[in-house]
């Protein structure tokens, strides 16, 4: 991974934009930035957010672009008034910066969607013959083809390995496409997409990548890498939850079926047949995002903005940080499939010897302020070959981690593993919960989603803090 001097890194920002020291500071500006959350045991504290690769949280910027379209707000792709123009431009400026983001071909076609679950299961009603797809993909980049009967690939020992052994199946029996993730939402470890592109082509198939996790940490260029599709989320990119995109070859999407039948995705319509458009207008029946599409669109435009050495520096260091605090933790033991390749996103999964999963996950937030992710992270069954349990704890990072996050973590981990937990916790029907749980949701939410928790004892402390910007 590329790493930076101090120095090297402050020069490298466009004219007027200054970088930190690596991995000290957040890179990028977030709204909700300074959060505090209560403790169970009593007042609050700056909320530490290790969860950037389930949602991230969004960008100044984005918020900033999002606020100036919402005055302008009102029908999209009809109406003669001037503020449907501005929303109708608007959506169509998110398209052009949604490919020119992904480094999309001539002729690539850029189809919003709700997310990347959405837009795989869009391409995988397009994709034109056999698919082969990796066992340790997400769910997302699994299930579309495994209710396909996709041909599933085992990932070997080594990295070398198991791309030997997808070209060894697409060698022996001709494909369509291969779809691989771009990065691992489990272990962080990155696919050589171009690589896997080359291989591909070589064989007949094309190459579709599951961006989610891989887009929001590293720049792609599509028409460079030689890959044919990729899918990707706004939400895990620091735009707002709702909208996503599949970008790709146009003719198979415009010889599938509707991914939607409805209005906006038609010439004509009789009652006794239809004319369906092109793409993307074709898969996008109904009335669009356009709030979430500008909103990812804007958070494309920022994170392109920002020098990909700066980000990777940040990150690198920040990674280096975490895994080196976790290593000095007895009984923290971290999950990876190919331990010996460096090239890893801020994604760590691990598990503490003698504590469930999901107790270090309600110890970390309840008393320490520090939000993880455990389970299976919709990744079944790499979690079954990599997790004795079966389950892990994630702690992963972004633009706006620092380098206090990591170590507000390693600190309590090593208290976890050291003496436990200071508080009692339970097992309840969604996994461990503090008991008692003084910690309460703000005002206006309580009533409709109770306690924080399903032991709360409702003692009344104060909702969290306003984010402090
Ligand atoms: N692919 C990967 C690698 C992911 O990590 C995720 C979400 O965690 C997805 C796909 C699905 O993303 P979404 O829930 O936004 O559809």
């Amino acid at each position: 991974m590329t790493t930076l001097t101090v120095s090297q890194a402050r020069s490298a920002g466009p004219a007027g934009q200054q970088f930190p020291a690596v991995g000290g500071v957040p890179l990028a500006e977030f709204v909700g930035a300074g959060l505090r959350v209560p403790v169970v045991l009593g007042g609050t504290t700056r909320y530490v957010n290790l969860d950037y690769a389930a949602s991230a949280p969004a960008l100044r910027a984005v918020a900033d672009r999002v606020a100036e379209l919402l005055p302008l707000y009102s029908s999209v792709h009809r109406g003669a008034g001037y503020a449907s123009a501005v929303c109708t431009g608007a959506y169509e400026w998110a398209r052009d910066e949604i490919a020119s983001f992904a480094g999309a071909g001539d002729g690539d076609v850029v189809v919003i969607t709700r997310n990347t679950t959405d837009a795989l299961n869009l391409l995988a009603t397009a994709a034109a013959g056999p698919v082969v797809h990796l066992d340790i993909e997400h769910h997302a980049n699994l299930l579309p083809w495994q209710v396909r009967q996709g041909r599933v690939v085992m990932a070997r020992a080594t990295l070398g390995e198991t791309i030997d052994a997808i070209e060894a199946e697409l060698a022996g029996r001709p494909a369509a496409l291969l779809a691989v993730t771009g990065a691992s939402n489990v272990t962080g470890e990155c696919l050589p997409v171009a690589e896997l592109a080359r291989i591909a082509h070589r064989h007949g198939a094309r190459i579709a990548v599951d961006g989610a996790q891989l887009v929001p940490h590293r720049r792609i260029d599509m028409a460079a890498a030689g890959v044919d599709y990729l899918a990707f989320s706004g939400h895990k990119l620091y735009a707002p939850f709702g909208a996503g995109a599949l970008v790709g070859r146009r003719d198979w999407l415009d010889a599938a079926p509707p991914y939607l039948a409805g209005g906006g995705a038609v010439h004509q319509v009789r009652l006794a047949g239809t004319d369906w458009a092109g793409s993307p207008a074709r898969h996008e029946a109904g009335t669009p995002n356009v709030v979430g599409a500008v909103a990812l669109a804007a958070a494309c435009r920022h994170v392109a903005s920002l020098p990909a050495r700066a980000v990777a520096a940040h990150e690198g260091a920040l990674l280096r940080r975490l895994s080196d605090g976790l290593d000095q933790i007895g009984g923290v033991r971290t999950l990876r499939l190919w331990p010996d390749e460096a090239d890893r996103i801020g994604v760590v999964s691990f598990t503490v010897d003698g504590w469930p999963t999901p107790l270090v996950a309600q110890y970390l937030s309840a008393e320490h302020g520090i939000g993880v992710r455990d389970g299976r992270f919709c990744a079944h069954p790499l979690l079954a070959r990599l997790s004795p349990a079966g389950t892990a704890v994630r702690a992963s990072l972004g633009l706006g981690s620092r380098a206090d996050d990591v170590d507000r973590l390693a600190a309590a981990l090593a208290a976890l593993a050291g003496h436990g937990p200071a508080w009692t916790y339970a097992g309840a029907e969604q996994g461990y919960v503090p008991l008692p749980d003084p910690r309460a949701l703000p005002d206006w939410l309580t009533a409709a989603a109770g306690p924080v928790s399903p032991c709360a004892s409702g003692s009344g402390q104060a909702p969290p803090s306003p984010p402090t910007g």
